[in-house]
């Protein structure tokens, strides 16, 4: 299972891998951390399985182009994302067969930080503990957890089949 760590631990760890730069979406787009967990990715977006996660399962959705706003970002490039977004709740839910699905649009108001980012981006979090809320599970107060190469990998493969059956169904970024 994916390891724990610690908030200082873990932000240590990432600038040590690099984590250090203008736009950590951008960065994660450009392959710095070596190639991305990819799910999906086509002219608009990528839909991928970030390293640093708050719980197991996590899945990203972020444009392509590097947009910070609403106001930047074209209604056609957000419906895509929420429809990827929806295809990855989907498919974290047939999946993991968590209690819940949390889907949200957050990022850092604060500038660009070392696990935070003003580059438009969705979170599919699955949730398996009935106790968890939104206030803990997108913080970083409580650590983060790093899956191994090759747990990631198992998670991705597993993703794979049941993402090209949703895509099938509901004609999203298919
Ligand atoms: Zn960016």
């Amino acid at each position: 299972m994916p390891v724990w760590l610690e908030r200082e631990e873990a932000l240590v760890r990432i600038r040590r891998e690099g984590g250090d730069f203008a736009c950590l979406m951008c960065a994660l787009r450009d392959g710095v951390f070596g190639a991305p967990f990819l799910l999906h990715e086509d002219a608009r977006a990528l839909v991928l399985l970030p390293r640093y996660i708050r719980r197991w399962g996590h899945v990203l959705v972020m444009l392509r182009e590097h947009r910070t706003s609403f106001e930047g970002l074209g209604e056609a490039d957000w419906l895509h994302m929420a429809g990827l977004a929806y295809r990855a709740a989907r498919v974290v839910e047939s999946s993991l067969k968590p209690l819940r699905c949390y889907v949200a649009s957050t990022g850092s108001s604060g500038g660009e930080l070392v696990q935070s980012s003003r580059h438009m981006h969705l979170h599919v979090l699955p949730i398996t503990d009935p106790d968890d809320r939104p206030a803990r599970v997108f913080s970083w107060s409580e650590g983060i957890a790093v899956g191994s190469d090759e747990e990631m990998k198992a998670l991705l493969e597993g993703y794979r089949g049941p993402w090209s059956r949703q895509g099938e169904l509901s004609g999203v970024g298919a």
